[in-house]
């Protein structure tokens, strides 16, 4: 692992953190003492694994908020998850938002690569290039044209 995905990594855990330290007063209080360190430590390791999934594989994450809410939503008791659901959607808001940068920026075309055409919605192509090429087979008359220019 180079050391800026290790920087990236890094970041997620202080997201995941944040997320868990919001949320983790609002765990159903009427549950037995063992239950609630359980309840606890699943809540831990669903936001640690949403943030690991955001880290590593960022383009094919859907939805990663409403995933984690369901994941966790059961250890809370009904009056709490309106409370649980605005929690999650920012920290996940926040830590997608940065993963997005991290995307512009270039940081995760080092594994594995991406075609470097603009979609019409002028988001980057999300292609797997051709072969020793910088293109997708949808755009790879981009390809031509900087040959040509
Ligand atoms: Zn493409």
């Amino acid at each position: 692992m180079d050391e800026l995905s290790a920087q990236i990594r890094n970041c997620m855990y202080q997201y995941s953190r944040a997320i868990y330290r919001t949320i983790k007063d609002l765990i159903d209080p009427y549950a037995d003492p063992d239950e609630q360190l359980e309840y606890r430590r699943a809540v831990l390791e669903a936001c640690e694994d949403t943030m690991e999934r955001l880290a590593t594989d960022p383009h094919y994450f859907a939805n990663p908020d409403k995933t984690l809410f369901q994941d966790i939503r059961r250890y809370f008791p009904i009056t709490q998850q309106a409370q649980v659901a605005w929690a999650v959607q920012e920290g996940v808001g926040a830590a997608v938002a940065f993963v997005q940068t991290q995307i512009e920026a270039g940081a995760f075309d080092g594994g594995v690569a991406r075609c470097r055409a603009t979609t019409r919605k002028g988001k980057p192509c999300q292609r797997t290039p051709l072969p020793e090429r910088d293109y997708c087979p949808s755009h790879q008359h981009l390809e031509h044209s900087k040959v040509a220019a």
